[in-house]
């Protein structure tokens, strides 16, 4: 069980870190309401792009902002 924790422990970091790495070299994920029709012009959620922010991105997005916003 410990070391079952352990494991959990010292891959949780590194799988955030990748998961980071993978939102700043590419924050544009496919747009999962109209992807499998491929673009769908009156699409609200991408505005008809087919291309959305990932959810990490979108939460940098939202940090970055609202520090700016904090600090001025
Ligand atoms: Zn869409």
């Amino acid at each position: 069980m410990t070391l079952l924790l352990t494991l959990l422990l010292t891959c949780l970091p590194i799988v955030t870190l990748c998961y980071i790495a993978w939102c700043a070299a590419n924050p544009w994920g496919t747009c999962l309401r109209c992807a499998p029709g491929g673009h769908n012009r009156t699409c609200r959620a991408c505005n008809g792009t087919g291309m959305r922010p990932r959810i990490g991105w979108q939460l940098w997005t939202y940090l970055s902002r609202s520090h700016r916003d904090g600090t001025r």
